[in-house]
């Protein structure tokens, strides 16, 4: 799909949901075609409504339910509910429309089978190191090699730092990666808790939990641009938003650069 055509769906998808109910699902097309196509190593098709691991590990798809609140979909999304929302890649960074979080659905037995349940110890074994903006920064930061994510993270490293130094500033230091633990308002694990997922400037950062209301953003467009090209999303694209938090959702994001070798 090209960028013009993937901006005027996210651009219809946008107005929807400004006058639609909150969360309606409205993404066009089958969201689970999408999996084994985001994930190639580890989800080997889509079938009957549920979804194959390539170890044999089938999970159910589940239904969406057009009548849950928000709250009840972010504690108990179906693999379905991971796509309600088409995640606006490209778009213009501007306020979301009211609950639109695209990419807060998350399915918890979908990731822990990917990248495993960290309260057994299942993700720390598939730690790497990348070294993050080795020229400006260089410090470790751990997280997955599972799904190419570390390699994903190394290239989205390499770009920031052709940044010029004013907008590469809110990319460091990075204020965590991996850390076994649930989000803070809906109990669920977060992807940091799988390793696939970064903060960066702390100092640059605005999240809704602190403000409590209005949107702001002080993340620079080309580092949202760099990330999204290499399958993460931002929580800056979220109602409920979290403009230092990129996480590897490569599912929302069809379009994108192939992994690196
Ligand atoms: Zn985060």
């Amino acid at each position: 799909m090209t960028r013009t055509i993937r901006l005027a769906i996210f651009a219809a998808v946008l107005t929807a949901s400004a006058v639609a109910q909150p969360i309606a699902p409205r993404l066009v097309g089958d969201g689970l075609t999408l999996l084994p196509v985001a994930y190639p190593g580890q989800i080997k098709t889509v079938a009957d409504n549920a979804v194959v691991f390539a170890d044999g590990f089938r999970l159910d798809a589940g239904t969406i339910d057009p009548a849950a609140s928000i709250d009840q979909v972010i504690r108990h999304a179906s693999i379905r509910d991971m796509f309600r929302l088409g995640y606006p890649a490209g778009a213009p960074l501007t306020p979301p429309p009211l609950n639109f979080d695209p990419g807060r659905f998350r399915n918890k037995a979908f990731f822990d089978h990917l990248y495993g349940d960290c309260r057994k110890g299942e993700v720390e074994r598939n730690l790497e190191a990348v070294v993050w903006l080795p020229q400006s920064s260089g410090r470790r930061v751990m997280v997955t090699r599972v799904n190419g994510v570390a390699a994903q993270l190394r290239a989205v490293s390499a770009e920031i730092e052709m940044l010029p130094p004013p907008l590469r500033r809110a990319a460091f230091p990075s204020a965590g990666t991996y850390v076994c633990r649930s989000v803070a308002d809906s109990g669920q694990p977060s992807m940091h808790a799988y390793g696939a997922a970064i903060d960066l400037n702390l100092a640059v950062s605005d999240y809704w939990m602190w403000r409590g209301g209005a949107w702001r953003n002080r993340m620079p467009r080309e580092i949202v641009d760099i990330f999204e090209r290499h399958g993460f999303i931002w929580g800056g694209r979220w109602f409920h938003y979290d403009t230092m938090h990129f996480e590897y959702r490569p599912e929302l994001l069809p379009v994108q650069a192939p992994p690196p070798p």
